[in-house]
């Protein structure tokens, strides 16, 4: 039988009536001769209802007992859709993580999937059950404690099962109907892609297009999951959603795929530092122990053995990274003479395969930049990414006239 992964996202199973339809869709792809693996969310809302428990009731809480609280959300849209699904007359029944059982780390809150083990579930299939509905976003560590993937982890554990059990496709249902060309509530002229490319996915999803989360996306990668992102509200046709896919797969390929932004950026410059060998690993060891996350960086020329470094971070850890040099320079690792911060800035950054094979597309962006009249502060490039760090207060602007300029509201 060939099988299908089916994930339905908390907007999807918010109610009753929204559990039917899923469970309608699912009905269908099991009458077009699927077996079927279904991965629930909880309820929108609940997860976030289950975290302000806990915390209420512990400030310092055992992970392991965060962990037994916020899975039950997911329990309880497993058993639900399952009866459901019964009342369909389709064979199903519900797992929770530990019953497959999904096997994972330790790590409480954050655990890693480390083995799926098909042979419990295949076993049911042999006996005729059409749909076995998982519980997403749980798993059972080796000293058989539950424990939960992070926040957005059912996306994780649709792709784990659609890798484990070589599902011809692994179908994100979602509320809204696809990945778009950049955010839509800040240019109308958004498109939806029909197809993206892993690598180009992974770019747009760690840079806010907050569709999938990001280990779904990697895991899909490394995997060869084909991936769709769709809409639960809207009825299938051929072609709907966007299939994220190997760049193999995608014939239309335009240079650039989409914009994506980061607002909350901060600038840091250590002035006039010594220049010396080592000073990067002085500077950069304390952030990293820190904890603050350094996305770009810049090292000035270098006058009379000084020079500047630049470097970015979200805004919430300046503060933190501050506390780290000030620190560091206290014990005479390292000497600069002022630490100036600059917190109104954002990410935009242009993201697509094409770019390995053409050239032209920085000029083309700061081109675009500059006839707004929007100054760069700092610049960084990969082979299919080319990011710039502008001042907030143009970030909207900067959005709309790279999607201009790349003409991303054509269809390739
Ligand atoms: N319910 C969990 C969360 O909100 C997992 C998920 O829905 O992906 O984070
Ligand atoms: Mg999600």
């Amino acid at each position: 039988m060939p099988l299908l992964v089916m994930k339905f996202g908390g907007t999807s199973v918010a109610d009753l009536a929204r559990i039917r339809n899923a469970a309608e869709k699912v009905r269908r792809e099991v009458a077009n001769g699927y077996d079927v693996i279904v991965i629930v969310s909880a309820m929108s809302g609940k997860t976030n209802e289950l975290v302000g428990w806990v915390g209420e009731t512990s400030p310092f809480y055992d992970a392991r007992e965060y962990d037994a609280v916020v899975s039950s959300g997911e329990n309880v849209t497993a058993g639900l859709m399952a009866l459901t699904l019964q009342e369909m007359d389709v064979p199903a029944r519900s797992w929770q993580g530990w019953q497959v059982p999904l096997r994972t780390s330790s790590a409480h809150g954050a655990a890693r999937i480390e083995e799926i083990p098909r042979t419990n579930i295949d076993a049911k299939f042999a006996e005729g059950m059409k749909v076995a509905v998982v519980a997403g976003f749980q798993g059972i560590s080796p000293e058989g404690r539950i424990t939960t993937l992070g926040r957005g982890g059912s996306d994780t554990t649709a792709v784990a099962f659609a890798a484990a059990f070589e599902a011809e496709r692994c179908d994100i249902y979602t509320d809204v109907d696809g990945v778009y060309t950049t955010d839509p509530r800040i240019c109308d002229q958004a498109r939806k892609l029909n197809r993206i490319a892993f690598e180009e996915m992974l770019e747009l999803a760690s840079l806010g297009a907050k569709v999938l989360q990001t280990r779904s996306v990697e895991l899909a990668m490394r995997y060869n999951v084909r991936l769709r992102v769709l809409s639960s509200f809207e009825d299938q046709t051929e072609g709907a959603g966007t299939l994220v896919c190997a760049e193999e797969e995608i014939m239309e390929s335009k240079v650039v795929s989409g914009v994506a932004y980061s607002r909350d950026e901060a600038e840091v410059t250590l002035v006039s530092v010594a220049d010396r060998p080592g000073i990067a690993a002085a500077i950069f060891g304390p952030l990293a122990d820190a904890g603050v996350n350094v996305d770009m960086i810049v090292q000035n020329i270098s006058e009379e053995g000084r020079t500047d470094m630049t470097f970015s971070c979200p805004v919430d850890q300046v503060a933190r990274a501050e506390k780290a040099m000030k620190d560091a320079r206290d014990r005479g690792e390292i000497n600069f003479h002022d630490l100036v911060a600059d917190t109104a800035v954002c990410k935009i950054s242009v993201v697509g395969i094409g770019m390995r094979s053409h050239a032209g597309v920085a000029a083309r962006m700061f081109r675009a930049l500059a006839e707004e009249g929007i100054n760069i502060k700092v610049i960084t490039t990969s082979e299919i990414k080319i990011s710039v760090l502008v001042d907030r207060k143009y970030m909207e602007l900067a959005v709309q006239a790279l999607h201009d300029a790349f003409e991303l509201e054509k269809v390739a």
